[in-house]
């Protein structure tokens, strides 16, 4: 293979990339997926013009990512700007509570009002914000 490579298109998806490759190869144009945080379609600079065409041309519904060289937009935390971020664990925190909440409503014979506990945990959880920074414990959306 060449050494200079041209991104033709990127998915989402290994084997929608892998389905494009085949494409380019049925066209008789050598390409090669190259795999980093999405699945890159390269091909020989010569022959991107051309294969940006013949992937035009084919009708499969493929999930292309648009701006395929453009770096993926990672999170950053809005008050200290770090990349140390992570998303919060919504769901596990709701199934401990869940958890608690049912352990001492059978145990006192409640579970009427354990249920209306656990719905309103359910909404402060799905409201809750998405983000939290590492370094600074900061949460947004
Ligand atoms: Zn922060």
């Amino acid at each position: 293979m060449p050494e200079t490579l041209a991104t033709v298109t990127a998915y989402r998806r290994r084997d929608h990339a892998g389905v494009a490759q085949e494409v380019l190869d049925g066209a008789g144009i050598e390409a090669i997926v190259e795999e980093t945080d999405v699945a890159k379609v390269r091909v020989d600079n010569l022959d991107a013009l051309r294969a940006g065409d013949v992937l035009n041309r084919v009708d499969v519904p493929l999930d292309e990512i648009e701006e395929a060289d453009e770096a993926k937009r990672n999170e950053v935390c809005p008050a200290c700007n770090s990349q140390n971020v992570e998303a919060s664990r919504k769901w596990q925190l709701f199934g401990v509570i869940a958890m608690a909440v049912m352990g001492i409503a059978i145990a006192v014979s409640r579970t009427d009002a354990a249920f209306f506990i656990l719905a309103a945990t359910a909404m402060y959880v799905l409201t809750a914000n998405r983000w939290r920074c590492v370094d600074c414990a900061a949460r947004w959306d």
